[in-house]
Order: C-alpha cells, then sequence, then structure tokens
C-alpha cells in the first residue's frame, strides 16, 4: 500500500486529507504531525496507525506517550521531530498542511529526500519558492498543489505538454471570493472585529488563512505561490473577484482560449486530485448544479482598500527577501490581530513598515531568509509592542 505524511494533520487541510484517506481506503498513513491537539491526534493515530507522530511541545508529546503506551507507535518532538517526520523512509509523499514558515524546512528536506509534496502550506513557497523549485527539478520530485485555486490552474494546464512542445500560458485567472468585505470602503475596515474577520462566505478554513482571504493578502501569497508554481511572470497573473467561488480558477492559452476548473467548495477535490494525480477518482459530496446557481458574476479587486494585494505585487517587483518581509509580517500581524492586540487596518500597515524596513537581499539562502523573518519579528515588537 502507498503511504504519506503529514504535516499537521489535526487542521482543517489535515483532517480533510485524512478523510480523503478514510473514503478512498487504498492510501496507508506512515506517519503525523500536529502542534497541540493531542485529543485528536489520538484518535488519528488510533483510526490511521501510523508508526511515527510529532506533537510541537516535549510536554505534550511525553503526555501523549503515556496516553497510547498500549500502541507502538513512536513520539517524536519540535522541528527535529517535524523534520524525521517529513523524510520518514516508508511515505512517498508528504502533504504539507501546517501553517506558516515553520514549514519551509521540513519541505525542503523532504524534497532532499525524494518525497512527492502535496503542498498547501503556501507561506513556504512565497519566502523560499526559489530554493524550492529548483531543488524539486533537480530531485525530480513534483510539488502537487493542494490550494484550491492552484490545482484549478495545474488541472487546466493537462494536456499544455505534449511530445516536442508545451503550450505556453498567455494569463493566469487566479479567482477570489473577495472575502467577508467586500464591498466595504477603506474607512469601513476600522473597526473590524476577530468574530467579523472569521466570517469566510464560502469556506471553512483556519483562523490564519480565514483572516488572510478577508485582507486579501491570501490571494497576494497565492499570487506569488503561482508564480512559483507555474514559472509565470507576475503581470501574467490577474486576479478576478468571483463571489462565488465557484470557478476556482483558469489559463488562458496563446490562442485565446480559457479552459477553468469548476466546482462547489470542497477541498477535499483538490487534496484528492493531489494524492491520486494524474487519476481521478470518484468523490462523494454535491455537484456543480448550474440551473440552481444562475449567474457567475466578476469584479476587479479593490485594491485601495485591500492594501494587501499591491503589496504582494510589490514585494513580488522587488523579489530576494521582500517577499519573506511581507509573508513574515503579515504572520505576526495576523497573530496580534487574532490577540487583539491591534486593529484590523493595522495588520497591512505592519506588511508595509516591515516591506520599507527589511534589508534588501537579492538571493537569499535559508538562514538569511529566517534572519529576515526574525528582523520582521524584532521590528514589529519594537514598534508596536511586545506580544
Ligand atoms: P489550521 O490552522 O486549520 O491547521 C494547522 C495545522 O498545523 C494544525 O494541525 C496544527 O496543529 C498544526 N501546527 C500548528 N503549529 C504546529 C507546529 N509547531 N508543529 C506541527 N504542527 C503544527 O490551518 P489550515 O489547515 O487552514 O492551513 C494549513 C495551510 O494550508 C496554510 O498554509 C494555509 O494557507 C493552507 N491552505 C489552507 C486551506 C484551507 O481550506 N484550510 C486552503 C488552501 C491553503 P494543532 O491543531 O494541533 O495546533
Ligand atoms: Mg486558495
Amino acid at each position: 500500500m502507498r503511504k504519506i505524511a503529514i504535516l499537521g494533520s489535526t487542521g482543517s487541510i489535515g483532517t480533510q486529507t485524512l478523510s480523503v484517506v478514510r473514503e478512498q481506503g487504498d492510501i496507508g498513513v506512515a506517519a503525523l504531525a500536529a502542534g497541540s491537539n493531542t485529543v485528536l491526534l489520538e484518535r488519528q493515530i488510533r483510526e490511521f496507525s501510523p508508526e511515527l507522530v510529532c506533537v510541537w511541545e516535549e510536554a505534550a508529546a511525553a503526555r501523549l506517550r503515556e496516553s497510547i503506551a498500549d500502541l507502538s507507535v513512536r513520539v517524536v518532538s519540535g522541528m527535529e521531530g517535524l523534520l524525521e517526520v517529513a523524510v520518514y523512509p516508508k511515505s512517498e509523499l508528504l502533504v504539507t498542511a501546517i501553517v506558516g514558515m515553520l514549514g519551509i524546512r521540513p519541505t525542503i528536506a523532504a524534497i532532499q529526500a525524494g518525497k512527492k509534496i502535496a503542498l498547501a502550506n503556501k507561506e513556504t513557497l512565497v519566502t523560499a519558492g526559489h530554493l524550492i523549485m529548483p531543488l524539486a527539478r533537480e530531485r525530480g520530485v513534483p510539488i502537487l498543489p493542494v490550494d484550491s485555486e492552484h490545482s484549478a490552474i495545474f488541472q487546466s494546464l493537462q494536456g499544455a505538454v505534449y511530445d516536442g512542445g508545451r503550450n505556453r500560458i498567455e494569463k493566469i485567472l487566479l479567482t477570489a471570493s473577495g472575502g467577508p468585505f467586500r464591498g466595504k470602503k477603506r474607512e469601513e475596515l476600522a473597526d473590524i472585529q476577530v468574530e467579523d474577520a472569521l466570517r469566510h462566505p464560502n469556506w471553512s478554513m483556519g483562523k490564519k488563512i480565514t483572516i488572510d482571504s478577508s485582507t486579501l493578502v491570501n490571494k497576494g501569497l497565492e499570487v506569488m505561490e503561482a508564480k512559483w508554481l507555474f514559472g509565470v511572470e507576475p503581470e501574467r497573473i490577474q486576479v478576478v473577484v468571483h463571489p462565488q467561488s465557484v470557478i476556482h480558477s483558469a489559463v488562458e492559452y496563446e490562442d485565446g482560449a480559457v479552459i477553468a476548473q469548476l466546482g462547489t467548495p470542497d477541498m477535499r477535490l483538490p487534496i484528492q486530485y493531489a494524492l491520486y494525480y494524474p487519476e481521478r477518482r470518484p468523490l462523494s459530496g454535491e455537484r456543480l448544479d448550474l440551473f440552481a446557481l444562475g449567474q457567475l458574476t466578476f469584479e476587479r479587486p479593490d485594491l485601495d482598500t485591500f492594501r494587501g494585494l499591491p503589496l504582494a505585487y510589490e514585494a513580488m517587483r522587488r523579489g530576494g527577501n521582500i517577499p519573506t518581509a511581507f509573508n513574515a509580517a503579515n504572520e505576526r500581524a495576523v497573530a496580534l490581530f487574532l490577540e487583539r492586540k491591534i486593529a484590523y487596518p493595522q495588520i497591512t500597515e505592519i506588511i508595509a513598515a516591515c516591506m520599507e524596513e527589511a534589508s534588501y537581499q537579492e538571493a537569499p539562502d535559508l538562514d538569511a531568509i529566517l534572519e529576515t523573518e526574525a528582523s520582521a519579528y524584532e521590528y514589529i515588537a519594537r514598534r508596536w509592542g511586545e506580544v
């Protein structure tokens, strides 16, 4: 049986990955990693029988070891543990479903060990795409997108390669729901509360990406993710607000043909496509009913209100370690907003300030990326107060 490993098995993508595994029944789980939710992790261990699991804090790992003493599962912790899960010999594919730059090192280690990557953890590509993509090519390891838009683009690109050539992409149409604050003006964002921002119209996801979707920072991260995954210049990636989230994204070819992937909003489809690519398997769930939908609508994004998107394009244009400054600032600012320590509009103010403050490096290696992250954190602590 083919086996996989999952980083972030207790989260939104992690649990949906396991539900695909449960429904299909012919993929095994070799290793799992979670943050702190050991109650759910223990249930997953008992259902899916991995041989290795990682819990971030050693104290929590020790408690888990006791509660599963009846099983022969090895429990590890910390970054060393995450790395072990990432390269676990019995797994052939790693699902990266943790949040943030924490995923960079395990993703690199897994590629070096020849694992296929089903990539949800977009922050890793945004900050280290220039290291990860060439490494994956060198090792012949596919990076299979899990993000719904990128899976849609990937699906729309099937058939683009033929004997002796490759059909070129004229443009990528990256769709966006617009989030819960679509239609609001900049002044109206001032007193948005955590609860308002956590209410996404179409998708139920982890907290960080839900906030990112409300600010359109998520779309900015996705433009950068698309640039790395598909080797397309940023000018050729157009964000299209499409509130129904039915067209998950599209590719325009040089002859003007636009090929898109449509479906109901259900992350299990892109997850399953990444796990079984290039095979399509049956999947339970609602089907698209075009008659019930009636119409699909499209708008340009409001760049004046949602500053995160133009800032992302600026970060891409400047390149080097600036996307890292953008991303690290956002990770910290979103955490502060969720802790109610800053106001909603400060998220993008902090991103802009950290991009200004960062000392530019053209081709940062892993250490330089992590240093840029640390400097952004220090700067935020100095200017906006310690957390
Ligand atoms: P969640 O917050 O729901 O889940 C995060 C997971 O990471 C949890 O399992 C959490 O464990 C785990 N985790 C947190 N800290 C650590 C740590 N230190 N060590 C190991 N594991 C840790 O996030 P999502 O599933 O929403 O998102 C995951 C990634 O996928 C993000 O990069 C996001 O942008 C991307 N993505 C998500 C989509 C979605 O629909 N959710 C869609 C497209 C992309 P615990 O619960 O135990 O703390
Ligand atoms: Mg997405």
